[in-house]
């Protein structure tokens, strides 16, 4: 079977389709065909190694496919079962080891490639809104890079709770998505100081709650629109990371700053089974758009890479094996 292995941490370059022997299932195992991978931006720290990994490994957490062999243990699943995970190393493979506990059965009539495109992103965006800061009807926040793959399924679960959603991208073609997503106002941060274009949107109050995955580019400004007692959930950093902060820099507005990982948001199988089926059922029900920006070959993995890196990305990347 062919995999994506990396042997050393590095640019798209190190990414190395390679066939491996098909992995065996442990007691507790499955192991899941794959027919659709999402790419994720935490899939370019782990190849870079600013996230560090054993070595070698193949990365990717997220797949939708085939149960094509189960541990002796296994219970909940049999062979021919239609499952997705979003939480397991190693989905940058035709076929992955899977731990029951962390594969979710798939609804009926519910496609792999969206179940891909959907589940890693739309857990994260429903944790922020829900668990992290949960957000209300009324309130206001801010969305940066608001047309990424989070950035759409989360201005679309913000709007619907009845939130008012200011969005920051970099492109006009970004803001038109971000306005269907449901964003109230759209602010272009490359061109526009974005921290007083949000002061001046909210008649200088600022915002409830600032939902920033762009880090380095964007901390201090998103520190700046907060109200007295908002929250700062910087839960990326896709320009770079933030440097030290010292603590008596939250004193002046008594600002709450959390650093959020999904990990720990889907930690139980009820957690995990809470969040994945809110998705799945928000998909069903057309209450959340997904927006597929490209498919490509599993092997043509680096480039897919490359693609989210370059920022000209809106919405989802897939592989297919
Ligand atoms: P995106 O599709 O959002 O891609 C990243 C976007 O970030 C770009 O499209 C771009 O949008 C923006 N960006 C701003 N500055 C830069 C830069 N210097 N280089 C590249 N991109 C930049 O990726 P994902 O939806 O996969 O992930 C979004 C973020 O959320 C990532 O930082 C990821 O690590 C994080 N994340 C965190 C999770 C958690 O639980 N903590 C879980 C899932 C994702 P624009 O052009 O509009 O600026």
């Amino acid at each position: 079977m062919k995999a994506v292995v990396i042997h050393q941490t590095g640019g798209p370059e190190v990414l190395q389709y390679q066939a491996l022997l098909p992995p065996e299932p442990g007691p507790t195992d499955l192991i899941v065909r794959n027919q659709a991978i999402g790419v994720n931006y935490i899939d370019t720290y782990q190849r870079s190694g600013q996230y560090p990994l054993a070595l070698p490994i193949v990365i990717g957490l997220e797949a939708a496919g085939e149960v094509i062999a189960v541990g002796e243990d296994v219970k909940a699943f049999t062979t021919g079962d239609r499952v997705a995970y979003g939480n397991h190393i190693g989905a940058y493979a035709e076929e992955t080891r899977v731990p029951e506990d962390k594969a979710i059965p798939l609804p009926n009539g519910l496609e792999p490639r969206l179940a891909a495109a959907a589940l890693l992103q739309g857990m994260t965006a429903h944790y922020l809104v829900n668990s992290t800061y949960p957000l209300t009807a009324g309130q206001v926040c801010l969305v940066h890079a608001a047309a990424g793959g989070v950035g759409l399924l989360l201005t679309q679960m913000a709007s619907r709770i009845g939130a008012r959603v200011i969005a920051t991208v970099s492109t006009n073609e970004k803001a038109e998505l971000a306005r269907r997503a449901g964003a109230d106002e759209v602010i272009l941060y490359n061109e526009t100081d974005f921290a007083a274009a949000t002061l001046d949107l909210t008649g200088g109050a600022g915002v409830n709650v600032v939902y920033d995955s762009v880090g380095k580019t964007t901390f201090e400004g998103s520190l700046q629109v907060l109200q007295p007692r908002g929250y700062l959930v910087l839960f990326g950093q896709s320009s770079g990371p933030v440097g030290p902060i010292d603590p008596l820099r939250l004193s002046e507005k008594s600002l709450f700053l959390t650093r959020p990982s999904l990990f720990n948001y889907v930690d139980t199988r009820e957690q995990l089974l809470w969040r994945a089926g809110a998705v799945f059922e928000a998909i069903q029900h057309q209450q959340l758009q997904l927006r597929i920006e490209r498919t490509l070959k599993l092997k043509e993995a680096a480039q897919a890479h490359r693609l989210l890196q370059s920022r000209t990305t809106t919405g989802k990347l897939l592989l297919i094996p």
